[in-house]
């Protein structure tokens, strides 16, 4: 650490500034907090159920983005969600009439947080309405999907961000910067191990027809995406083995564990674990030929928690979905370019990798990629 700027970084303190409801301007002491007075992003949220609401909680913080509207299939809901978050009825829609936010000056975005089958039809539908669509992971059940929605989104002039909360996170930052700055020497190894018990039997998680697949499209999606910011590198090859022992709960097609390794261009490896049958799978490690990270937990909704070669990670604790609207904001407005990307390109190569993960569990042989 040789600066100020540094220190701040390495401690996180701009994105604790941001959660704080102030900016943080680290090169001018005698200005370090400032209230924001810039634009801020009015967004609508399209599902109000578990992760909706957790996304709607953290927005309360945000000081650049603010939730003024709904979509939802459910009135007692909406006059709930409105009651608790004063929102007014004319920013009020549901499943079949939200094409007239079109209409309505009100809403800038919507954040698209229902089952993963419906987002490919939404985000369309949002971007023919001329709203800025956020959406979340994964971004459609498959690449050509998700092309669409990039298609879409370009078409109609607006953003298309997906909901990778870990891109804005702290230590995951870190670990990146340290990678970036050569910290690690060439990086040889990444493992992710990522899952669950899935509850539920009859929960739309475990219906291919709403979810797409399995674990693999749910929660192995942050070793793939991991494995992709924390390397630094696109893979090149997959190989992949599935392993089922309940298949009452996890039909044709809903994937319960699936181990998975990816080659990159550098020679580097990775070695993964997807499950909705393990608990406690959150954890990545990297090796360098200088050194090592790792993160226990890596995903969750934290505190996360990690340590290299160099020691503890102490960066700032954050609501991710805090810090992951405030930034959106910034990306939709400023067209600021955050570390790792967000956009609709970056959806799709995970969904690419996916789709290539799938085959080669099915064919049981190397899968070749380039994406
Ligand atoms: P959930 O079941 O808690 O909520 C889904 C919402 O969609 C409910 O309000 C439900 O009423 C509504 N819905 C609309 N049409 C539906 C239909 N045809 N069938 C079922 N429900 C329907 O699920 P969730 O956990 O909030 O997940 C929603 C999305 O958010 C998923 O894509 C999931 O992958 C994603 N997610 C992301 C994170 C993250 O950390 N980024 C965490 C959890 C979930």
């Amino acid at each position: 650490m040789n600066s100020r700027r540094d220190f701040l970084q390495k401690i996180g303190v701009s994105a604790l500034m941001l959660q704080l409801g102030s900016v943080a301007f680290a090169d001018t002491p005698n200005h370090f907090e400032q209230p924001y007075d810039g634009k801020v992003l009015r967004v609508a949220i399209m599902g109000l159920g578990g992760y909706g609401t957790r996304v709607a909680e953290a927005m309360k913080a945000c000081t650049k983005a603010k939730l003024v509207g709904v979509i939802s299939g459910t009135p007692s809901k909406i006059k709930e969600w409105q009651t608790k978050y004063n929102i007014p009825e004319k920013n009020c829609y549901n499943y079949e009439n939200f094409d007239q936010v079109k209409n309505n000056k009100d809403i800038d975005a919507i954040y698209v947080i229902t089952p993963n089958a419906l987002h490919h039809s939404q985000v369309i539908r949002v971007a023919k309405a001329g709203k800025h669509a956020i959406c979340e992971k994964p971004m459609a059940l498959n690449a050509i999907e998700a092309q669409e929605m990039i298609d879409a989104c370009k078409k109609a002039n607006v953003k298309l961000l997906i909901g990778y909360r870990m891109h804005f996170e702290p230590h995951t930052l870190e670990v990146i910067r340290m990678r970036k700055a050569g910290e690690f020497g060439k990086i040889m190894f990444f493992q992710a191990q990522c899952g669950f018990k899935a509850g539920d039997p009859n929960q739309w998680r475990l219906n291919k027809a709403l979810a797409g697949g399995g674990a693999m499209m749910d929660i192995g999606i942050y070793a793939i995406n991991g494995a992709r910011y924390m390397v630094g590198e696109e893979p090149i090859w997959v190989t992949a083995q599935e392993t089922k022992t309940d298949s009452l709960k996890f039909k044709e097609g809903v994937d319960e564990t699936i181990q998975f390794q990816l080659g990159f261009p550098s020679g580097a490896v990775a070695s993964c674990l997807s499950s909705y049958n393990i608990n406690y799978l959150d954890r990545f490690f990297m090796s360098g030929n200088n050194g090592f990270a790792e993160m226990q937990p890596s995903t969750g909704y934290g505190p996360i928690k990690g340590r290299t070669h160099k020691g503890e990670l102490m960066q700032a604790i954050t609501t991710h979905q805090t810090v992951q609207m405030d930034e959106m904001a910034t990306i939709i407005f400023d067209d600021n370019k955050p570390i790792v990307p967000v956009n609709g390109e970056e959806g799709l190569k995970d969904l690419k990798i996916i789709e290539a993960i799938y085959l080669a569990a099915k064919i049981e042989k190397k899968v070749n990629l380039n994406i």
